[in-house]
């Protein structure tokens, strides 16, 4: 029997996507949503963002008001890497296509109570290294508002924090996340914390919250769901994506071995190093993949080149090319390390540009 488990705290097993999209009480996201949200993005179109939660309720609203909000933060424990970068940018896509209202909430707290050996030191010190990173990508300030737990943690979201935390049971977040006795109480009063950065923009701009997360930390919005009820607030929506595969072909990148992710501040000489030891669906020998093709599902390296860089026609392209044993995988990771090399040079350049703004932000 297939065991797997998947909770903000942690994922293991072989995951099947369809149980999981069951067991949580999601839905799926097809055409037709796609296209009555009116935002045909790759991601959704290629289902990585696979599942969601009243997405159309959003859709219907976005018609009627013209607006709507958006939340996705970071817990801050280390670098970001590829995997939050991709739904960074998705996050900042959807933004600027809706013109929607974004608040990032840096749950280096969170870190710090679940991580053993994790500093709150060093749990601050990547808050900040995190947001620094998602202005260089592109964090508008303009329509955003965002949160570093210890560091810039205002009365209103602590006030919010306070009046959820009275509605939430222990044996609510027991059941929900699986929390023991033996776990500090830091961790068991977060779940109040997070579903006040998730109905923060609803209490604060009487906006529907959309969450833009990884499907592991859907027991937020199922706690804020619950939450928002009891309060009388939009319930929030949200949109799930799977995980990126592991370079070395796990279903999820893992933090013990470094050489599973690319991390945001990677040098070139150790990007080439990751990829080229990374697996690929290919076969054996360069003859044996002329003549059987590889196998692009199981495959990181087609994943990163689909999801980061190509088009969705290229991605598709590559796909029919890796399966009829027309493309090479050392072709293929060549063409992904360049890519990944540059796309990482370029943000080291407006790291630095942001590593200012964000003081400044910090000074405010
Ligand atoms: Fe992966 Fe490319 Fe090899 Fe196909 S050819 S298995 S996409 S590396």
């Amino acid at each position: 029997m297939n065991t797997f488990k998947v909770t903000p705290y942690s994922v293991s097993g072989k995951i099947d996507y369809d149980k999981l999209i069951k067991d949580f009480g999601l839905r799926l996201v097809d055409e037709s949503l796609i296209d009555d949200f009116d935002f045909p993005h790759k991601l959704l179109k290629m289902k990585y963002f696979f599942a969601h939660r009243d997405l159309d309720k959003i859709a219907q609203f976005y018609k009627e008001h013209g607006r709507f909000a958006i939340v996705s933060g970071r817990g801050a424990s280390e670098h970001i890497h590829l995997g939050h970068t991709l739904l960074f940018k998705f996050v900042l896509d959807l933004q600027k296509h809706f013109n929607a209202f974004l608040f990032v909430p840096i749950s280096e707290d969170e870190k710090y109570f679940a991580k053993q050996g994790l500093s709150f030191e060093d749990a601050r010190k990547y808050a900040i290294e995190n947001l620094v990173d998602l202005v260089a990508l592109g964090l508008d300030m303009k329509n955003t508002e965002f949160v570093i737990d210890t560091l810039t943690m205002n009365a209103k979201i602590y006030g919010l924090a306070a009046k959820i935390a009275k509605r939430i049971t222990l044996s609510t977040v027991k059941a929900v996340y699986g929390f023991s006795n033996e776990q500090n109480i830091g961790l068991h009063f977060f779940p109040a914390m997070q579903a006040a950065h998730i109905l923060y923009p609803t209490v604060e701009k009487d906006l529907p919250s959309l969450v833009v997360i990884s499907v592991d930390q859907d027991p937020h919005v199922r706690v804020s769901r619950d939450v928002a009820e009891k309060l009388k607030l939009f319930k929030p929506a949200s949109l799930e994506s799977r995980f990126l595969k592991g370079l070395s072909g796990e279903e999820k990148m893992s933090a013990s071995d470094p050489y599973s992710s690319i991390y945001i501040n990677d040098s070139a000489k150790l990007v080439r190093k990751k990829v080229w030891r990374a697996f690929t669906g290919g076969q054996p020998t360069v003859k044996e993949q002329k003549k059987l093709g590889g196998n692009p599902d199981i495959c990181p390296i087609y994943e990163y080149n689909a999801l980061f860089f190509d088009t969705f026609d290229e991605a598709r392209n590559r796909y029919q090319r890796c399966k009829s044993g027309e493309l090479l995988c050392g072709d293929c990771k060549n063409e992904l390390i360049k890519r990944l090399q540059k796309f990482l040079e370029s943000h080291r350049k407006e790291r630095e540009k942001a590593e200012e703004k964000v003081s400044k932000l910090l000074e405010e």
